[in-house]
């Protein structure tokens, strides 16, 4: 890809982070070989949460470092001992696989693995044989058909998730990030692995999760995880930000109580500039498929909600079909 290729304002995004930023971690999801993470001294293999070694707990499980319905097939953390693996599984996982349930499933109607069916009152959408069909009735609403061609629109979708506890989901993310942390930023997580293992007790007033989403046939195709790490002592931006692409979505969530990041004071609103991820799409991917949306999400909260999605498709072709011959609508 061209650097030309891209928006002014993905230009200065990059500019931004290459400015403040060096990348610690870039991984992909999904490898030929599965990638694992280890730390130094094998000899001694320990738990990055717990602390514990090979002689006082067990390693059978495969620990994926990032939960699998994120798509990650390849990353595995060999620091992760069978009991914390089961605690992350069943305390938090859960809750980051019920909020992103209907949304994966939507994408995977997108993509080309299974065949999922989406169905509701105003659409029904399931995968045809050169793509996504969708099917809405001739004086639908939902899109204007008066210019005929391709286009986008978006659907008001009414899927909602599973109750889910957001402050619960927030630390999948965060023990995600713990687990493909380069070793010798461990010391900068102390507090968090603390607050993982539910020793710290906080209550947050705002926990900030921003994600975008981007049209399109599984655009960040073997997904990504990375680490940035902020290169200024002083500056008032978060140490540590943790970033997935995975199918449409990219995630943006910064590891709180870095060490570090001593400027925040942690349970209340701290404001900061946040600038957004670069996502790697093109102005003509953007134009012909369409643009990245993004969303600003507070997952500070302990008590289970339901969320309602949205979801947007972009259309090459629209036909029309008759369901019943009487009818000439
Ligand atoms: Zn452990």
């Amino acid at each position: 890809m061209n650097k030309h290729d891209l928006s002014k304002l993905n230009l200065e995004k990059i500019e931004f982070y290459n400015k403040h930023y060096t990348v610690e971690v870039d991984r992909p999801l999904i490898d030929s070989n599965l990638i694992k993470l280890s730390d130094k001294n094998i000899n001694e293999r320990k738990c990055r949460f717990c602390g514990k070694s090979k002689f006082e707990v067990t390693f059978k499980n495969r620990a994926h470092a990032i939960p699998e319905f994120l798509g990650n097939k390849s990353i595995i953390t060999m620091n992760e001992c069978d009991v914390c693996n089961q605690f992350f599984a069943s305390e938090y996982e859960d809750h980051l696989a019920k909020w992103f349930g209907p949304m994966r499933s939507l994408c995977q109607i997108q993509g080309k693995h299974g065949t999922p069916k989406y169905k509701s009152e105003k659409f029904v959408a399931k995968k045809g044989d050169k793509g996504m069909e969708l099917f809405v009735k001739a004086d639908s609403t939902l899109m204007n058909l008066n210019d005929g061609g391709s286009g986008n629109f978006k659907i008001p979708v009414e899927m909602e998730t599973q109750p889910y506890i957001p402050i619960k989901a927030a630390k999948a993310f965060i023990k995600a990030a713990v687990s493909v942390l380069p070793e010798e930023l461990l010391p900068e997580c102390e507090k968090t692995i603390l607050w993982l293992l539910n020793k710290a007790n906080v209550n947050f007033d705002k926990f900030p999760v921003f994600y975008a989403f981007t049209p399109g046939v599984n655009p960040y195709k073997n997904g990504r995880a990375m680490i940035c790490k902020r290169k200024s002592i002083e500056m008032e931006i978060p140490f540590l930000w943790f970033i997935i692409a995975t199918t449409n979505f990219l995630f943006q969530i910064m590891v709180p109580f870095c060490k570090s990041d001593s400027w925040i004071k942690f349970g209340t609103e701290n404001k900061f500039n946040i600038m957004y991820f670069p996502t790697p799409f093109t102005e003509k991917y953007e134009t012909k498929i369409g643009k990245t949306v993004w969303y600003q999400d507070d997952w500070a909260s302990n008590i289970p909600i339901i969320q309602n999605r949205e979801a947007s498709f972009h259309f090459d072709r629209i036909e029309e079909k008759h369901l019943n011959k009487d009818r000439t609508t």
